[in-house]
């Protein structure tokens, strides 16, 4: 039988342990280890069998055990320790206090988040650098106020068939026991079409010192669809998904202001989207402004000031889409917000294709900044949306990059986390400090990357073995098991999802060329391999089970091994105990990729694609760099250039590093390039770096920009709208008329001063509304300007007839092809960049070219 509901009875505890619920039920406990030893001297085995998970822990101790420790002097001693210790954490002041005029609070968006195995609400790296951005934020004091759904299953957990097939299993998770509390009489709703409504109660966890908020569908008050909306993460069809996105985003925005109202906790200034799933967040501001006080135009100013928009996925096929009839439906008719049209919002969404509303392009059109995730990324995502900018360069485009980062307390091993503490700076996020890893000996960091890689066997050939017995082996035939890998054998790690892209199987492209490096006599190489396709994506499973079958091969299967169901558990264990972290991508499709900065700080080294961050700080001595075969069109043909040059470097570079032994057993040359990898890496990699170039590029500046537009009663919002909208309507009647130069002569050298003038016809407009500016530089077969420097010219005069005359001079500082232009741009103090309005002027370009499609 089964049940039809399930719920979890919590314990009382003892009032001398009431600081332990306390402790549980706050995350931090996940990267604080002191904590975690508390927790498993409740009950060492139990900890261990409840799979670290302090709630379950808690809900299955026997209570005998806890009246125990209640009066156990030196456990209570210890608990208070501990309580002191998190309390101090919470309040005391951090880096972000010092900060003069900085945001009071930041809501910061995403649709799943990372942040422990034991709360199951994410499926792969961008919901780990979500957890991982909210525990940086409160290390740092940085003010995140998150939002999220919680998942009544989770993301599936993944086991094999016999055959090595994917099967999927959706655990049922119960809210009680999760580390989670109720946020008491509040409930959010969302209007749907056909008059239904969409209710959710909100659940609070805390990440150290940030809320993270999770709507919850699953109410009383629900139709069986409506409480099945956050039902599975990613799950379900489009018109599911879009449900999950109006509730993320909509109802999120509505559990922040319950939440803030219940708590007093300050209204967010700035709004974050990680990725365009919670974009509707921007539509429910407008309506907020627009019931209150504003026009349209002007609230748009005013949220798209205070809202940052990070981009994850360089494919475009990865974008976020919705058939634009979805969404008429959800926002017209008799749902429609009385005050925010519904042609309007369809605006915001226009792409391509006229029947598509495009989630990315929306969050484009209502955040003034948008950045991608790692330097590589940044670049592609400005190609990819130039066509919102048109008539901008390149360059121009204004979509930045923040390189994404790691939680070091939560990926590093316990025992490299000891020896930075004495030898290194603080790994939360000191950029300084670092060549104290030069301090450490050898001897030191080698029994450590020992001590690591036996943990990784010997929980291997655990999961080995459990996954043997779920593909129905039986014990008899799995002695095997205990002689899988060894700890002493130069270990490679590959775990990631399982999207082609990521060429799970580029490996086995040649696979006797791979046995043989496996079972090579003298220098071997053993391979851990973990990942989940996506349910819906057959071509991902066909691949694991390729892996698989290779891996179930008697004469190898000691040395390669694909573990399955990849969480933050097995991920931790995996970055902690490999030599070397290998990552394949098809350049330049990922984004950025965390993994390798993990097994970086563990001291592994990372052998990879240049892509992503690893295009960045790859230096040539940290690491290795696949070479790329980028520019070969036969994808079969740059499989097997890629993938031969990869067993190439495994077999001549890495190999022979890693066995080549001193006189004292020690392999010098592999642990010089590991101290180099931690001296140069370790600053970069941490998510405290990337928090504060967050706070510093994007929050700080965009609380300003809100705050700007909001002061007077929002009378500066209303005048820059305004003026947005008087300076679209005129852009038509802005040209550049004529551009004349002098000053070089018939055979110009280096050093010479271009005098250039032009005359531009204004229209409308009057020369505060505009810069006029020279575009020089080098210039490609095509007369275009390749990365052009930009000089603003001086008014000289303004005739009455709408014409305005400009002059600059412009330096030759380099020989060879050089060109040049003048182009108008609107100029506003409101305005992030010259992009802002998607509006300029160019001499003698077809009309259309002038006028942008951003607005
Ligand atoms: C770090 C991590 C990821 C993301 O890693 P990538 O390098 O971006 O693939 C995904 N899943 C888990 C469990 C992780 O720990």
């Amino acid at each position: 039988m089964r049940a039809i509901r399930r719920f979890t009875v919590r314990t009382v505890l003892p009032t001398e342990l009431a600081a332990l619920g306390e402790l549980v039920h706050n995350l931090r406990w996940s990267w604080h280890p002191e904590t975690t030893d508390l927790f498993s001297s409740v009950d060492p085995d139990l900890w261990e069998q409840v799979g670290h998970d302090p709630v379950a822990l808690l809900g299955a101790v026997d209570p005998s055990r806890l009246r125990e420790l209640a009066q156990d002097r030196r456990f209570l001693r210890r608990l208070a320790d501990a309580a002191d210790d998190l309390r101090d954490y919470l309040t005391s002041p951090k880096w972000y206090q010092s900060l003069p005029d900085a945001a009071k609070a930041i809501a910061y968006f995403s649709p799943e988040y990372g942040i422990a195995a034991a709360l199951p609400q994410y499926s792969g790296g961008l919901g780990i650098l979500a957890g991982d951005h909210l525990k940086a934020a409160s290390d740092l004091g940085v003010p995140i106020l998150a939002v999220g759904l919680l998942y009544r299953h989770g993301y599936f957990t993944q086991s094999l068939s016999p055959e090595g097939w994917q099967l999927e299993h959706y655990p049922s998770l119960d809210p009680g026991g999760l580390p989670l509390s109720l946020l008491k009489d509040v409930k959010v709703r969302v209007g749907l079409p056909e008059g239904r409504t969409l209710h959710a109660q909100v659940w609070v966890a805390r990440v150290g010192r940030v809320p993270l908020l999770l709507l919850d569908s699953d109410v009383a008050e629900n139709d069986s669809a409506a409480r099945d909306v956050t039902d599975r993460l990613y799950g379900g069809g489009t018109d599911h998904r879009l449900m999950q996105e109006l509730l993320l985003g909509i109802g999120g925005v509505r559990a922040i202001r319950a939440y803030c109202a219940a708590t007093g906790h300050p209204e967010p200034e700035v709004f974050h989207t990680n990725e365009g799933h919670a974009g509707f967040l921007g539509l429910e501001r407008i309506r907020e402004l627009t019931e209150s006080r504003l026009s349209f135009d002007e609230a748009l100013e005013v949220v798209r000031a205070g809202t940052v928009f990070t981009t994850h996925t360089p494919v475009p096929a990865g974008i976020d889409r919705f058939p634009k009839d979805m969404i008429e439906r959800q926002f017209g008719g008799d749902n429609a917000w009385p005050t925010v049209p519904v042609d309007r919002i369809l605006a915001l969404g226009v792409e391509e294709d006229p029947g598509r509303f495009n989630m990315a392009h929306m969050g484009m059109r209502l955040a003034q900044r948008v950045n991608g995730v790692s330097e590589l990324h940044g670049d592609v995502s400005r190609g990819m949306f130039q066509a919102l900018w048109p008539g901008f360069d390149l360059d121009e485009v204004p979509i930045g990059s923040i390189t994404n980062g790691v939680h070091a307390p939560t990926w590093v091993s316990r025992e490299i986390m000891e020896v930075a503490g004495r030898e290194l700076p603080s790994l939360i996020d000191k950029a300084q400090g670092w060549e104290g890893v030069q301090k450490i000996s050898d001897a030191e960091i080698w029994g450590i990357r020992g001590k690591l890689r036996r943990r990784l066997v010997e929980a291997a050939r655990v999961r080995l073995r459990r996954s043997w017995r779920d593909r129905g082996a039986s014990d008899a035939e799995l002695g095997w098991v205990d002689d899988a890998l060894d700890p002493e054998v130069l270990t490679i790690g590959f775990a990631r999802r399982v999207p082609s892209y990521k060429r799970l199987t580029l490996m086995l492209r040649d696979p006797q060329r791979l046995r043989e490096l496996l079972l090579d006599p003298d220098r071997p190489v053993q391979i851990v391999i973990a990942g989940k396709a996506h349910p819906a994506d057959e071509g991902g499973k066909k691949l694991i089970q390729q892996i698989v079958r290779f891996a179930d091969e008697e004469d190898v299967r000691h040395r390669i091994v694909f573990l399955p169901d990849y969480d933050m558990a097995l991920g931790q264990l995996l970055v902690q105990g490999c030599d070397v972290w290998m990552n394949n991508p098809l350049r330049p499709l990922e984004a950025c990729g965390t993994s390798g900065m993990k097994a970086a700080l563990n001291g592994g080294l990372n052998l990879s694609i240049r892509d992503g961050w690893w295009d960045e700080w790859f230096d040539g001595t940290n690491g290795w760099a696949i070479p790329t075969a980028d520019g070969v069109a036969d994808p079969d043909r740059r499989d097997d250039l890629e993938s031969g040059a990869l067993l190439d470097l495994i077999e001549h570079e890495v190999a022979d590093r890693f066995y080549d032994r001193a006189a004292d057993g020690l392999p010098r040359r592999w642990l010089e390039m590991v101290k180099h990898t931690l001296a140069t890496l370790g600053p970069k990699v941490l998510a405290g770096r990337m928090l504060r170039d967050y706070v510093v590029t994007l929050y700080t500046p965009a609380s300003h920009s809100a705050r700007a537009l909001s002061s007077d009663a929002y009378g500066q919002a209303r005048a820059f709208a305004a003026w947005c909208v008087r300076v679209s309507q005129a852009w038509p009647g802005v040209r550049v008329e004529h551009v004349e130069a002098s000053g070089i002569g018939d055979t110009p050298e280096v050093g010479a001063a271009l005098e250039l003038r032009t005359t531009v016809a204004l229209g409308d407009l009057s020369p505060g509304d505009v810069l006029v500016q020279a575009a020089y530089g080098q210039v490609g077969p095509h007369d275009e300007l390749l990365s052009p420097s930009y000089l603003t010219l001086e008014e000289i005069s303004n005739g009455d007839d709408g014409k305005a005359h400009y002059s600059g001079v412009v330096p030759l500082e380099r020989t060879g092809a050089f060109g040049y232009t003048v182009r108008v741009v609107p100029h506003h103090s409101l305005m992030a960049s010259h992009a802002d309005l998607g509006l300029v002027a160019l001499p003698e370009e077809p009309a259309g070219m002038t006028n942008g499609t951003l607005r």
